[in-house]
C-alpha cells in the first residue's frame, strides 16, 4: 500500500498511513463533537448544521412549511425540503461521491484488528479538507 492520508483541515498538512493514526490525531486536534450526543463531524459548519436539524426543537416543524436543509457546502446558499434532495443535489453540483454521508458511522478498523476505532467511509471525501493521496 502507498496511499497516505493527507489531513487539511485550516493549516494542517500532517500525512498519515493509515486510517487509524489519522483518526487519533483528528479527534485530539480538530474534534468537532456534538454536545447532545456525542456524534463527530468533520467541520463546525457540520455540526452546527447537525445540531440544527437533530436537536433544535423548532426544526421539524419549520421543515414542514419551508425548505430548511441547508446545503453543506459553505460558500452555497441552496435549501431544500429534506436530506435526500440535499444529497442529489451534493452529488450533482459540488460531485460529491454517492457514498457520500454527512454523519460518521462507528466500525472496525480494518488496518489494526482488534482495535475499534472510528471510521467512516464518507467523511474522507469532503472536497478540500481531507483527501488520500499517492505518494
Ligand atoms: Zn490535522
Ligand atoms: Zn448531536
Ligand atoms: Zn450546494
Amino acid at each position: 500500500r502507498s496511499a497516505m492520508i493527507a489531513c487539511q483541515i485550516g493549516q494542517c498538512a500532517k500525512t498519515f498511513h493509515d486510517i487509524c493514526s489519522y483518526e487519533s490525531h483528528y479527534h485530539s486536534a480538530h474534534s468537532n463533537r456534538c454536545a447532545s450526543c456525542s456524534k463527530v463531524l468533520p467541520t463546525s459548519r457540520l455540526l452546527e448544521i447537525h445540531v440544527l436539524e437533530n436537536h433544535d426543537s423548532m426544526f421539524p416543524l419549520l421543515a414542514e412549511k419551508q425548505n430548511m436543509y441547508q446545503c453543506l457546502v459553505a460558500t452555497c446558499s441552496h435549501l431544500f425540503p429534506n436530506p435526500e434532495n440535499r444529497k442529489e443535489h451534493l452529488i450533482k453540483v459540488h460531485r460529491y461521491p454517492a457514498s457520500f454521508r454527512f454523519e460518521r458511522s462507528r466500525k472496525k478498523c480494518a488496518n489494526l484488528p482488534g482495535k475499534t476505532c472510528n471510521v467512516s467511509t464518507g467523511f474522507f471525501f469532503f472536497p478540500g479538507e481531507v483527501k488520500r493521496i499517492k505518494v
